[in-house]
């Protein structure tokens, strides 16, 4: 039986970064780092000590519509250029971003303190993302050329939208950026982003180092609070969609905002991915997948596989497993070590609110098996914790916590198990876990989730798309469709019969 982590691996203190790169950032308007409209500005804080790292300027609705004119002004010159001259353009941001992986993984991590392996691996995605979409890109082909009609030849077109409104979150700050911009700029459209006040480095980071290999207008960057900056990028006359990555309460804000101006509307919102492991699966294997699936970024995914439904049968058994193996993972600060698996939670409301959910739990008689307290500071530290013997229904396994907090409760039967997997208002991704063939090819049509893996959970690649049902939001990140999302669809007819 393994013992909860207490204690937190601390660095030597020696920054992640230089104080270089923690320089307080402007916005990044028309090709140019520029002070906005208001002199205020946002602290950016270091989530391992809660000190404050740098600051940003808080944006205005106006910086907004001074990165809005620059991209309609950079529209029609970006949207001329043949998908191999865009596509050239993407790998050479990716060989620039390959070119300082190191540096933009550190920054990733100072700021939102995840462990160093996990901002490796979103770097390394990010720039398969920009390589994927930049061949992707050079595939679309008009479809057509047929006579539907007595005389007249049909040419079905994908165009650019124009300019494009994104709204990210702090989870995966250069990630849920990338997975944004490559399909954005493939397709042919200038854009705006505002990344997370919480978490703007790596955007202003980016915006740096790609200045000169993008025509002035193209990318902007806005930083600033959501109710401001989101919302008028949400309701901007002349922004043609919008794409939020957050929470439920943010998608409603955008697209009710976005509503006014019919503009489309992108949401990639949040997840509560159930586990169902039947009596027939592989348990040691399904425990070991977990520990990285249900705890990378410190459970701070919204495809974590955070609430396990076990056959009654197996609970014991496969619990064991669980608990065994993330009683292993590694806690500490993002400087003590390339180790380190778990780190703090992004910012003290958060803290407060993950901490939250497992008081409450523990008032409702849930035990612990693993964890189930936050660590004492410096820090927004909370344990990997596993909550065992969850009744149907409990808050912890229903509300996403998005923390390191995986809850296990039981199921009788098959058709009890769909139905629970169900029963919540997310549907972002599932997995099924069994060794039975009819379950493994039926389960999946049964289960209202975008993404459901069988015999795995959390693998994702460029090629597949990604995205939710329900509450979770619509439209697609990642592969061909993340493309047709961001392009629109013009039929031109031709009578040839004159
Ligand atoms: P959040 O909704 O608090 O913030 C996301 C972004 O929305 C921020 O940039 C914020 O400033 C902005 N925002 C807030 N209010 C807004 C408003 N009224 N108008 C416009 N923009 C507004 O989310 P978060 O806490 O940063 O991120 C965590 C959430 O994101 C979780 O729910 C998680 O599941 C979800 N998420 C989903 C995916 C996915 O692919 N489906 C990926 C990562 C994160």
């Amino acid at each position: 039986v393994a013992s909860t982590p207490t204690q937190v691996r601390r660095g030597d203190g020696t920054s992640l970064v230089s104080a270089e790169d923690f320089a307080p950032r402007r916005h990044f308007i028309a090709g140019e780092f520029v002070t906005g409209a208001s002199g205020a500005s946002i602290d950016v804080v270091n989530p391992a000590d809660g000190s404050v790292l740098t600051t940003v300027l808080e944006g205005t609705a106006d910086d907004v519509d001074k990165a809005v004119d620059a991209a309609l002004a950079a529209k029609a010159g970006w949207a001329r250029l043949v998908p191999k001259e865009r596509a050239e353009i993407l790998h050479k941001i990716a060989d620039r971003l390959a070119g300082n992986a190191d540096l933009l993984a550190r920054l990733e991590s100072a700021n939102t303190g995840k462990p160093l392996m996990v901002s490796q691996d979103d770097v390394s995605g990010s720039i398969d993302t920009f390589r994927f979409m930049a061949g992707a890109s050079r595939a679309i082909t008009s479809q057509a050329a047929a006579d539907y009609a007595e005389g007249h030849l049909s040419v079905i077109l994908r165009e650019p939208l124009g300019v494009v409104g994104v709204v990210t979150p702090w989870n995966y700050p250069l990630l849920m950026a990338a997975w944004k911009i490559a399909p954005i700029l493939a397709a042919g459209n200038t854009m705006v982003i505002k990344p997370s006040e919480q978490t703007p480095l790596t955007t202003l980071k980016f915006a740096e180092l790609v200045a000169d290999l993008l025509p002035a207008g193209v990318f902007n960057v806005v930083t600033g609070y959501g109710p401001v900056v989101g919302n008028r990028l949400s309701g901007h006359p002349q922004i043609d969609m919008i794409a939020l990555t957050g929470s439920v309460g943010s998608g409603k804000a955008v697209a009710q905002k976005a509503a006014e101006s019919l503009k489309r509307v992108h949401l990639e919102l949040g997840g509560k991915a159930p586990v169902i492991v039947f009596d027939d699966a592989n348990l040691e294997e399904a425990a070991t997948s977990l520990r990285a699936a249900g705890y990378w970024n410190s459970g701070q995914e919204c495809g974590a596989g955070c609430r396990v439904l076990v056959h009654e049968s197996v609970a014991e058994e496969f619990t064991e497993h669980l608990v065994r193996e993330v009683g292993s993972l590694v806690v500490g600060e993002p400087g003590a070590g390339d180790d380190i698996e778990i780190g703090p939670l992004v910012s003290k409301a958060h803290f407060d609110r993950v901490s939250g959910f497992l008081t409450r739990a523990s008032e409702q008689g849930i035990r612990a098996a693993l964890g189930g307290a936050p660590i004492d500071g410096p820090g927004y530290f909370v344990p990997p914790t596993v909550l065992v013997d969850v009744p149907d229904g409990a808050e912890c396994s229903r509300e996403e916590i998005f923390g390191p907090v995986v809850t296990v409760e039981t199921f009788t039967d098959e058709n009890n198990a769909i139905d629970r997997a169900n029963d919540v208002p997310y549907g972002l991704a599932a997995s099924v876990w069994t060794e039975n063939a009819r379950r493994s090819h039926d389960l999946p049509a049964r289960l209202d989730f975008g993404t459901v893996w069988v015999n795995s959970h959390l693998v994702l690649a460029n090629e597949v798309p990604w995205g939710g049902f329900k509450g979770s939001g619509y439209g697609r990140d990642l592969s061909i469709y993340a493309l047709d999302d961001y392009s629109r669809t013009k039929h031109v007819m031709h009578n040839h019969n004159r």
